[in-house]
């Protein structure tokens, strides 16, 4: 393809997203393919000669678009939101276009540059102690890893770094029942071990207990293996619960334990000052970590990790082969020694450009509203009396289950419960996830795509009531 070419079928695919928006409340939510319907249609070759663009296209749109769930669609209520924006779509056109590889500063001083100031925006626009520094991490899983490796560098002066485990104590990490999977993953990794992960019983809040966590790290003292990190919780999965960090993070200074906060999803809502006073204890954090590709209308993929301490953090990571060294590396900052990637993308361009054309009001605004629309929710599947409200709801996610009047059977309500919920994604007008909560299928509505508004939440509501009637 020349740049002849590229100018015409570029501004021709501009046009087909920008169709594909105004649009896209016309496909279903949730792919209704079955597996391998779309493997059937690839060839199980490359092809030896080139094809034709608009061939490639044509594809695109009659194997791979029916084989998409449109996370885009502002009718999306499933899992966490992944949400793009149209300045950031223009942001990663630029990143791919520029294809620079941004592992130090002199690979690309300018990207190396706005990610340090995207990092400084962004920990000022959600109340982050002004010591905190970081950098953009491709996922909050990556950050959690990175973290626990900093932990475990830092708690033995980088000796496992040095010379392998040998003769190590066991090391112990802790976290509630209810935190994400990627710790577990991290441990493994780590080569902590996923048994060495301690999992703290929650509240009926779904908040760890903070009693629970100080027994756990004593009994692991008395038994002599060392207690390496708490992993806390500022907007559990499940539920969006918000652990005691504050407490935990007494206990976390009193055993001289490494403290972590993931806040993937719920971070970005601090944004908003109304919801920062949720965020206690930042001062016992070591490192902290949040997704705007989640919630702040930055595409996947953007995960700011704050540290307080960089030293740590690059003496764990840092490798200085000859060919990397340059004349610059004691003043500038160079990104391949703050995590595990070596190559990493120009991903502040596009945060950069979503900061700017929404402005911290911007963003203050749809997220507020996101808030306010799941508490409409909320108000209503209180009211109806064949429903109940399973979690507390602090931010944009509801957690509710039907309950129709005289069934009390934990079996029964769980089947009702699974079968509303199949019947409701196989219409493909709505797409919600689920958990389990003490044991009873609960479904969960996340109101936080770019483009939710109070219809698209009462048209889920109206589904609902409407299936309920069915099942
Ligand atoms: C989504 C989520 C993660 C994982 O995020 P990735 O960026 O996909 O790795 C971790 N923790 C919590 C609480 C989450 O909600």
């Amino acid at each position: 393809m020349n740049s002849k070419e590229f100018r015409q079928i570029g501004k021709e695919l501009i046009d087909k997203i920008a169709d594909y928006f105004d649009q896209i409340e016309d496909y279903p939510v949730k792919s209704q393919v079955k597996p391998g319907e779309i493997l059937g249609q690839i060839p199980s070759n490359a092809p030896v000669q080139g094809e034709e663009f608009p061939d490639i296209i044509m594809d695109f749109d009659n194997i791979i678009m029916p084989g998409m769930t449109h996370w885009q669609h502002p009718r999306f209520f499933a899992y966490f939101t992944a949400n793009n924006s149209f300045p950031s779509l223009l942001g990663e056109m630029l990143t791919a276009a520029l294809g620079a590889q941004c592992m130090i500063w002199e690979t690309s001083p300018a990207a190396a540059e706005l990610e340090e100031a995207m990092m400084n925006w962004l920990r000022d626009m959600i109340g982050l102690p002004k010591e905190f520094t970081g950098c953009i991490q491709d996922t909050a899983s990556t950050a959690t890893l990175v973290s626990i490796l900093t932990a475990r560098e830092s708690r033995t002066n980088y000796h496992i770094n040095h010379s392998g485990f040998g003769k190590q104590p066991t090391y112990r990490l802790y976290c509630s029942t209810e935190a994400h999977s990627s710790i577990e993953k991290a441990a493994k990794i780590a080569g902590i071990g996923r048994s060495n992960v301690v999992k703290i019983p929650v509240d009926s809040n779904f908040a760890m207990v903070t009693s629970e966590l100080e027994y756990a790290i004593k009994t692991d003292i008395n038994n002599g293996n060392v207690p390496l990190a708490v992993i806390a919780a500022f907007g559990t999965t499940s539920t969006t619960a918000i652990d005691p960090i504050d407490e935990i993070g007494e206990i976390c200074r009193k055993y001289s334990v490494w403290l972590h906060v993931d806040a993937a999803f719920a971070g970005s809502a601090l944004v908003l000052p109304e919801i920062r006073p949720l965020l206690k204890g930042m001062e016992y954090v070591d490192t902290f970590v949040f997704n705007p590709h989640k919630w702040m209308f930055t595409n996947f993929d953007c995960s700011a990790y704050f540290v307080r301490n960089k030293e740590t953090l690059i003496r764990t990571f840092e490798i200085m082969p000859e060919y990397l060294k340059t004349g610059s590396d004691s003043v500038v900052n160079n990104y391949r020694d703050w995590g595990i990637q070596l190559g990493r993308r120009f991903r502040a361009l596009k945060l950069w450009f979503v900061l700017r054309s929404f402005g911290v009001e911007g963003i203050q605004s749809r997220i507020r509203e996101h808030i306010i629309l799941a508490e409409e929710l909320r108000k209503k599947i209180e009211e109806h009396s064949d429903f109940e409200i399973a979690a507390p709801s602090p931010f944009n996610l509801v957690c509710f289950r039907y309950k129709p009047h005289g069934i009390d059977d934990i079996n029964e309500l769980n089947e009702l419960n699974e079968s509303l919920h199949k019947k409701l994604n196989a219409t493909g007008k709505i797409y919600l996830t689920h958990t389990k909560l003490n044991n009873l299928y609960t479904l969960r509505m996340v109101i936080g795509q770019t483009n939710v508004s109070r219809e698209h939440v009462e048209f889920a509501w109206e589904l609902i009531c409407k299936m309920v009637k069915g099942i």
